[in-house]
């Protein structure tokens, strides 16, 4: 099971619609390491709790966003779809 807390979705959701509005695109925040500019192409997946190297040096969990081919370069496997599916109440089962 995956969970995403609401305050990243909202956060994620404003800053896509303001790229959209002002024509911006969201890019891909992967980064070989903390010195190397970042990947920069269009963004297609959030990862809420990716890791990276501050410019401290620390390791920090942080919502980044990541093009398919960095995804799969940090999941080490070929991303899987992801359905989207709400559950749709019926009326017989609402008391
Ligand atoms: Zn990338």
């Amino acid at each position: 099971m995956n969970y995403i807390n609401l305050g990243v979705l909202r956060y994620a959701a404003a800053e896509l619609a303001a790229a959209e509005q002002t024509g911006r695109r969201v890019t891909c925040m992967w980064q070989p390491d903390s010195e190397a500019p970042r990947c920069d192409r269009e963004a297609e997946y959030l990862v809420p709790d990716a890791t990276r190297v501050s410019a401290g040096g620390d390791i920090e969990v942080a919502a980044l966003w990541f093009c398919r081919e960095h995804l799969e370069l940090e999941l080490g496997e070929p991303v899987k779809e992801q359905p989207l599916l709400w559950p749709v109440e019926r009326p017989e089962e609402v008391d």
